[in-house]
């Protein structure tokens, strides 16, 4: 354990620089990732985080492709209050059954105790519906689409995590009401799509698209599907974001009821048949950027995709020395400046760091430890040949582009940049994740950080038994978080892609675990 920890610590690094490296110390390596590139401070309120400019800047890049994504769906935003009377949270017992233990409640004013405690919503399906049960009255209220960007509260027990689970988090939660179950089911696979997007195209992160076990599904709803992401460097799979179809069960317990538009047309309103609607609900997290962290970020410290970065090319000038005369840097100063200028034009974040008491060697580490996408030098030497040189924050890779050519070289750069990002963690995911046929292999391939993919049975006690067999054995009792690499295997979900080779054979295909028949491939895997 000691030779490890030394081994993890990189020789020489300043100060100022990542001291551990990410294989070999993935914990102190995250932490001083988020900490050293000022996205996100401690606080002192356990599970909760300071996210700096830095971060929240990536979370308005996700909201405002999510929103205007969902405004043209016809979704609307609204905003409900973040407190909810007991009374109602309790109303679906389901539902509460799996909040309650993270539920934190108001209990006090100043000195005095309240006569009836409120508590901070984990979720807000229930702060909704009985609004939606008196704003729609007919149909013709149908479909209801709202959206609140918002925070939660869920005092979770688990190990806190910056980003990945922390005790309050920004999202966004949709919740819809239609007049038909198909209507609920094409939104819940348009949302997730979506957060698909968000993932795959904003943050160039992979995700398995599929829908959870009845195990893992809201508490509550009908089905959940849900976009699930991978951390190579643990082995460990994590649920992204979750778009779920609760089917009637709130709006029969919230009476969110519709005449029946095919009722003959002289039926009285006491004859009219009534119809439960049928509700979705959807979310997405900022955990989706210490996904992001942790999916690209290196040794030198974040690594950030171009569409979510908020500097895309940081211009610095360099080659400057004592023989540099006032005139040539007073030139390289002016240039550095106008091709900053014209890459704001071209559509390009750019920046110049024109800071006076740093070296060049300085900066660098210093954008590379806050992961800015591309970095342009420009020195005496390549004003003489009307260049300027560029290296890639992924890949290091040093090239030279003509002055002339920035507006289109850069953005070509990073358009490169984002697509390798993407298609270097696809091909880490696609590699990680192993079919499995016997059960001798599932653990072998977990303890490999693999996740799994079996034919299963699709059974409750199946996965409990699962998660118990696939635990180490010798960690009985242990905290179950990432402290313990050797926890049990949860489900993560069942792909809509399917395997085509080999696919399952029903009455013929058996569960990998148990031996009963199987239903269809589902991924496992040790999860956070
Ligand atoms: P849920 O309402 O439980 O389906 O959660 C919606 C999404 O929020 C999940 O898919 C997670 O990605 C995310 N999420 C859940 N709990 C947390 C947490 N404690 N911290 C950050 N994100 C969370």
């Amino acid at each position: 354990e000691a030779t490890k920890k030394e081994d993890a610590v990189i020789e020489g690094a300043a100060q100022i620089g990542i001291e551990v490296r990410k294989e070999l110390d993935f914990p102190k390596w995250y932490q001083q990732v988020l900490t050293k590139s000022e996205m996100l401070e401690y606080y002192d309120v356990s599970g909760c985080y300071i996210l700096r400019p830095w971060a929240y800047n990536i979370w308005k890049e996700i909201t405002a492709f999510f929103d205007a994504e969902i405004m043209e769906l016809g979704v609307e935003d609204a905003y409900f209050p973040m407190f909810v009377s007991s009374k109602v949270l309790e109303r679906e017992k389901d539902h509460i059954e799996g909040f309650a233990p993270e539920v934190a409640w108001v209990t006090k004013a100043g000195q005095s105790d309240l006569e009836e405690p409120v508590a901070l919503r984990p979720t807000s399906e229930t702060v909704m519906y009985p609004y939606f049960a008196k704003w729609i009255r007919s149909h013709r209220d149908l479909p209801l689409k709202l959206n609140q960007w918002c925070n939660v509260v869920r005092w979770e027990f688990k190990h806190p995590q910056p980003f990945l689970r922390t005790r309050e988090f920004l999202w966004q939660e949709g919740h819809t009401a239609h007049l038909t179950k198909p209507e609920a089911d094409v939104e819940v696979r348009q949302i997730l799509s979506l957060y698909a997007q968000v993932y795959e195209d904003l943050l160039a992160v992979p995700v398995v698209q599929g829908v959870k076990s009845e195990k893992e599904k809201f508490a509550g709803g009908l089905y959940t599907t849900t976009v699930e992401g991978f951390i190579p460097t643990t082995g460990r799979g994590i649920q992204a974001g979750t778009s779920h179809c609760l089917g009637q069960n709130f709006s029969k317990m919230f009476n969110i009821v519709v005449e029946d538009p095919n009722a003959p047309a002289n039926t009285t309103e006491e004859e009219a048949k009534k119809l439960f609607v049928w509700q979705n609900s959807w979310g997405l997290s900022t955990r989706a950027i210490g996904i992001m962290v942790m999916v690209h970020g290196d040794d030198k410290g974040l690594v950030l995709p171009p569409r979510v970065a908020t500097i895309q090319a940081i211009v610095i000038p360099c080659g400057l020395t004592v023989k540099t005369t006032e005139e040539e840097k007073r030139k390289v100063e002016e240039v550095v400046n106008e091709v900053v200028k014209r890459l704001k034009k071209a559509g390009v974040k750019a920046k110049a760091d024109l800071r006076e008491n740093y070296t060049p060697g300085y900066k660098f580490n210093h954008w590379e430890l806050r992961g800015v996408p591309l970095r342009l030098e420009i020195g005496p030497q390549d004003l003489k040949k009307s260049q300027v040189t560029s290296v890639r924050r992924d890949t290091g890779a040093r090239s030279t582009i003509p002055l002339a050519d920035v507006e289109s070289s850069v953005p070509a750069s990073l358009t490169t940049i984002q697509a390798d990002m993407y298609a270097r963690a696809k091909k880490q995911q696609v590699e990680s994740i192993r079919r499995v046929d016997r059960w001798e292999d599932f653990v072998p391939a977990l303890d490999e950080k693999k996740l799994v993919l079996i034919p299963w049975c699709d059974r409750g006690d199946c996965e409990e038994n699962i998660k118990e067999r696939s635990a180490r054995s010798g960690t009985e009792g242990e905290e179950q978080d990432e402290k313990a690499p050797a926890m049990g295997a949860k489900s993560l979900c069942c792909p809509f892609d399917q395997p085509t080779e080999n696919p399952i054979v029903p009455g013929v295909t058996k569960c990998v675990a148990c031996g009963q028949d199987a239903k269809h491939h589902m991924l496992f895997g040790r999860s956070y």
